[in-house]
């Protein structure tokens, strides 16, 4: 099969590689679609030791498919089947995994490979975050489960409830996907961006009010001005960089709760105004992946037509332009790039 093969930073080549065999545990997934990713960009200039231990790696890990082959011991999957599968598998036996917060899980298990023609997904993914697919569900929708469960974990910790209004900093995809599910819930959502044309993509599709803000106090600014001066209710970083978590700390209003959804570099800190966080009663809380709960719930959403992220798609590629397709991510020129293996 042809796969793009991960093997270290700025070090990604297009190989044939041996179609895998499933193991005891084991399904192989036939890819359908599979979904760049911001974090791909990252990952790709400068490694990452946990999501991709091993070189090489296929690289890739939003996919959607159908069941190929399914290997001994394997319960409640068929050739034929179709699925979406997460990039992770939690232990289930850790303290956070008891808990029922997995995303935490002290053992998270990383999973890639949607860059391949074929995946084979091991056991412990195939016992928790393998999802099974309706025939209505087209895969290059239901690719977005991943994401889409993310976005889902950053609305839950902020507890977003109908009426309240919420100020999301930054239109890259995953910023989309947290206006959709908070527009979803009832939530009146204002979405900041840089002027440009992806946030006039992003306007036409009409997923959320947006506010073109250049840097500095102005995301901040535009925030407290469409909203009469009181501030957001609930306020998300969707960007992972520090002078924005604090954007959004600014942006708040009282009793408000601020989402540090975006990962920021390692060695990074920002400052908190105690005054704000004491008399103002403000909640600051991080959001991180996603468990096989959100999974489910992001895939029912996209079953239901809850939740549309097909705007999304700017561009729709073969498995050898996925250099391309980052490249066009790296520079700000595309959402989300699908990539079908079944294209030449
Ligand atoms: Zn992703
Ligand atoms: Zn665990």
């Amino acid at each position: 099969m042809n796969a793009q093969v991960f093997y270290g930073p700025g070090d990604l080549r297009f190989e044939e590689r041996p179609i895998p065999e499933p193991g005891p545990g084991e399904i192989v997934v036939r890819i359908e679609a599979a979904l760049t990713c911001g974090t791909d960009v990252k990952v790709l200039r400068r490694g990452h030791p946990v999501m991709i231990p091993y070189v090489p790696t296929v690289f890739g890990h939003e996919l959607a498919g159908t069941v190929a082959r399914v290997g001994h011991g394997v319960d409640g999957w068929t050739e034929g089947d179709r699925v979406v599968a997460a990039n992770s598998a939690p232990c289930g036996a850790c303290r956070a995994c008891r808990m029922g917060r997995e995303n935490l899980c002290e053992d998270l298990l990383f999973v890639n490979g949607a860059y391949g023609e074929f995946i084979a997904l091991p056991p412990r993914l195939v016992a928790t975050n393998v999802v099974r697919l309706s025939a209505s569900l087209p895969a290059r929708r239901a690719a977005f489960a991943e994401p889409l469960a993310c976005a889902l974990g950053g609305v839950e910790r902020g507890r977003v409830e109908k009426g309240m209004t919420v100020g999301v900093i930054g239109h890259g995809p995953l910023g989309c996907l947290l206006a959709l599910v908070a527009a979803q819930r009832g939530a009146r959502v204002l979405l900041i961006g840089k002027p440009g044309w992806r946030l006039d993509h992003v306007r036409a599709l009409g997923i959320a009010e947006c506010l073109a803000a250049t840097g500095g106090p102005d995301p901040v600014a535009k925030l407290r001005q469409a909203t009469g001066g009181v501030g957001v209710d609930v306020a998300v970083d969707a960007t992972g960089r520090p002078e924005v978590w604090e954007q959004a700390m600014a942006a708040v209003g009282r009793g408000g709760t601020v989402v540090f959804f975006g990962g920021c570099a390692p060695g990074t800190s920002v400052a908190v105004d105690t005054r704000r966080a004491h008399y103002e009663e403000l909640t600051l809380v991080g959001a991180f992946h996603h468990t096989p709960a959100l999974v489910r719930q992001a895939v029912s959403l996209l079953e239901s037509g809850s939740v549309v992220p097909d705007g999304l798609v700017t561009h729709t590629m073969g498995l050898g332009e996925v250099g391309a397709a980052l490249g066009l991510m790296a520079e700000g020129r595309a959402l989300k790039v699908l990539i079908e293996p079944s294209r030449v």
